[in-house]
């Protein structure tokens, strides 16, 4: 039996209901547990779909389209990380096998492209002549493989996240919506199965060693890039983003939205704190004065910003940290959730903190087409 969507009566938007809220996790949760796949690249395919479903800031109500082209954008970002080496062994520099048997072709891909230009980051790597047939390659395999395989559950095919058009795929009525809603629950679920996948390849053992710091080094900036991040935004502004105390030895690099609710590293995203107030303030928000001087600071300092993140090799996503923004805000507002002001002080998400955010994204879209 197929869940029904209900129709709310809010503003005539299409609220999916949650008995099919409740079966899109749990479908969700087979696919990562069940199918034949020797690459990692299922995972890569609902997370790149989860973070455009925020990226597009789409109205939940129309149908989402996400291209192949944006796809592509996603898995070079996730695997240009995850190419690099690990580790040294005898003096061989070693990358992770994303694959039972070969190297995944899309790693094998990008690593070519990355010997032959060993100066491009992810931030400049798109300008490069060369990146076009990169990607052109990427979606091929995005095509053949994930794309194809994805909705076949033990018992049959259910095409229940999308159906494939020529330049990308439709998503159905409902899935945007519960994207947005748990991605961080599916996020989370496929990063820890990702890892376990790379765990679970034989040869990945010796590479492995017993180091355990697995999931961060495939999903989050290095050690060094952050210390590269921190110097650059020191030389910006050597005062605490919150309190505005002087930061005598450094402080601390916070995710202004919170990792756990968001976590990928976007440069804009990134403010300096004292270790004092990032642990306070923990995983909440912060409140909309926060939030206004975040916006103004990232509007100001936006040519500085994309120069540390040349300099860190963490990715600019002016655009995209506005969008996690204002979904983080939607979200928590309609949860009734509060926002950290200071110390034990917390205050509503308001409107007006959801506006302004709005606001920002609509005045970049004009600056960025005339
Ligand atoms: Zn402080």
């Amino acid at each position: 039996m197929k869940p029904s969507l209900a129709i709310a009566s809010r503003e005539g938007k299409i609220v999916p209901s949650s008995d099919f809220q409740l079966s899109f996790l749990s479908k969700i949760q087979r696919i990562f547990n069940e199918g034949e796949f020797a690459a990692t690249y299922k995972f890569a395919l609902i997370l790149g779909i989860a973070d455009l479903c925020i990226d597009k800031t789409a109205d939940c109500n129309e149908s989402v389209f996400i291209s192949f082209q944006e796809l592509g954008g996603k898995f070079i970002a996730y695997y240009w990380q995850q190419s690099q080496p690990f580790a040294r062994t005898g003096g061989e520099e070693q990358v992770l096998l994303q694959n039972h048997g070969r190297q995944a072709a899309i790693v094998s891909s990008i690593r070519v492209f990355r010997e032959k230009y060993p100066r491009e980051t992810i931030n400049t790597a798109q300008h490069n002549r060369a990146f076009s047939g990169l990607l052109a390659s990427v979606i091929r395999t995005i095509k053949e493989q994930p794309v194809k395989y994805i909705q076949n559950l033990a018992g049959g095919r259910d095409p229940f996240i999308f159906e494939e058009h020529k330049d990308g795929l439709l998503l159905r009525d409902g899935v945007a919506f519960c994207l947005r809603r748990f991605h961080p629950l599916v996020t989370q679920m496929a990063r820890a199965q990702w890892v376990n996948h790379i765990r679970g390849i034989a040869l990945n053992t010796r590479i492995l060693g017993p180091s355990d710091d697995l999931e961060s080094f495939l999903f989050s900036a290095s050690r060094q890039a952050l210390g590269l991040l921190r110097e650059g935004l020191m030389d910006l502004r050597s005062k605490c983003f919150y309190c505005d105390g002087s930061l005598v030895r450094g402080g601390d690099v916070d995710h202004f939205i919170p990792f756990s609710l968001y976590p990928r590293d976007m440069v804009p995203n990134f403010v300096l704190a004292h270790a004092s107030c990032n642990r306070s303030k923990s995983n909440k928000l912060a409140s909309g004065e926060h939030l206004e001087r975040w916006l103004d600071f990232s509007e100001q300092h936006r040519v500085d910003l994309a120069q540390i993140s040349q300099i860190a090799g963490i990715r600019f996503e002016e655009r995209g940290s506005l969008s996690v923004a204002l979904w983080a805000h939607q979200n928590a507002s309609s949860a009734g959730d509060v926002a950290w002001q200071e110390k034990q002080n917390f205050v509503q998400v308001l409107e007006r903190d959801i506006n302004l955010i709005q606001g920002r994204i609509s005045s970049l879209s004009k600056a960025s087409y005339p």
